[in-house]
C-alpha cells in the first residue's frame, strides 16, 4: 500500500528578492502565525543564500523549516559563484529547490545538470525539491506529460536506492504559470500528477513522494486546490513576499486539511 501523508507542505520562494530589514518583518510573522497552524501544515522558506544565516537565526526554534533556491552539482572545487550542498547544509537548512524553471530556462540547466544537484543535496542530508514542468508551446504541441517525464527521469535514473526516492519532493510548475496569474485548471494538474506518480511507482512502489503544485497560487485560488487530496502542497513565489498573502495561503491550507479529516470520518 502506498503510504499517503497527511500533511501538506507550503514553501516560500522568496527568489531574488528581500533584504535584512523586509525579511525580519516576513519572518516574524511566519512565525506568530505558524503556532496557530494544525500541526500538519509544514510551512518553509527558501532564502538567497546571503540570508541563510538570517533565516537560521530567526527559524532555529521555529516548527519553520528554510532552505536555499539552488545548490551546486558539484561537493567542492574550483566553481567561483557556486555554493555547495554541504556548504548549506552548515547553517541547517533543509531544504533546496532545484531545476526551477528559471534556472532551466534563463541559465540553460539540463535535466542531468538538476539531478546532479538533487544528488549532491541528498548527500548532504538537504531533501531536493525537484522543479518540473512545461512551457506553454510545450503543452500546446501536447507535450506536457513527455516534457515533466524526462525532466524526472533524470533524476530518478541517478538513484539507486528506494531510501533516496522517499527524500525527494517534486514540484510541478507549468513555466507559463509562473507569475503571470494564469493557473491550469485542477483537472490539469491532476492529469500530470496521475503520470508523475505513475513514473515514481515504476522506481518505488510504496513510496508516497510528496507533490507540490507552484504557479501563481494565491489566496483566492489557494483553497481549491488545497483541497484536492492528491496536492501535498505548494511552493510560492511572488505571494510568499507579502504576510497576508502568505498567511492566507497558510490558513487555506489549515481549512483544506480539516475539511478532508471531516470528510474522511
Ligand atoms: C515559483 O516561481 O516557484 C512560483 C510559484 O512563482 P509565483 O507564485 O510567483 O507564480
Amino acid at each position: 500500500m502506498l503510504k499517503k501523508q497527511q500533511s501538506k507542505l507550503v514553501v516560500a520562494n522568496w527568489k531574488m528578492h528581500g533584504c535584512l530589514t523586509s525579511n525580519d518583518v516576513l519572518l516574524h510573522a511566519f512565525t506568530q502565525r505558524a503556532v496557530t497552524l494544525e500541526p500538519q501544515v509544514r510551512l518553509a522558506v527558501c532564502v538567497p543564500y546571503p540570508y541563510l544565516a538570517q533565516a537560521q537565526n530567526r527559524l532555529t526554534s521555529t516548527s519553520i523549516e528554510y532552505g536555499v533556491q539552488d545548490v551546486s552539482a558539484h561537493t567542492h572545487g574550483a566553481y567561483t559563484g557556486e555554493v555547495a550542498a554541504s556548504m548549506v547544509a552548515e547553517f541547517g537548512a533543509t531544504l533546496a529547490i532545484v531545476g526551477h524553471s528559471e534556472r532551466r530556462i534563463f541559465h540553460m540547466e539540463s535535466s542531468e545538470l538538476v539531478a546532479a544537484k538533487a544528488q549532491r543535496a541528498l548527500e548532504s542530508g538537504i531533501t531536493p525539491i525537484i522543479c518540473v514542468g512545461e512551457t506553454l508551446d510545450e503543452r500546446q504541441a501536447g507535450k506536457t506529460n513527455s516534457i515533466v517525464y524526462t525532466q524526472l527521469a533524470a533524476v530518478l535514473d541517478r538513484l539507486d536506492d528506494e531510501a533516496d526516492v522517499a527524500r525527494l519532493i517534486v514540484a510541478y510548475e507549468p513555466f507559463w504559470a509562473i507569475g503571470t496569474g494564469q493557473i491550469p485548471a485542477v483537472q490539469q494538474i491532476k492529469q500530470v500528477y496521475g503520470a508523475i506518480r505513475a513514473q515514481l511507482m515504476e522506481k518505488a512502489v510504496n513510496i508516497h513522494v510528496p507533490l507540490l503544485y507552484g504557479g501563481s497560487l494565491k489566496p483566492d485560488n489557494a483553497l481549491e486546490l488545497f483541497s484536492q487530496s492528491d496536492i501535498d502542497g505548494a511552493l510560492i513565489g511572488a505571494a510568499s513576499l507579502s504576510a497576508v498573502d502568505f498567511l492566507e495561503i497558510s490558513a487555506a491550507v489549515s481549512i483544506a486539511l480539516s475539511e478532508n479529516q471531516d470528510d474522511s470520518k
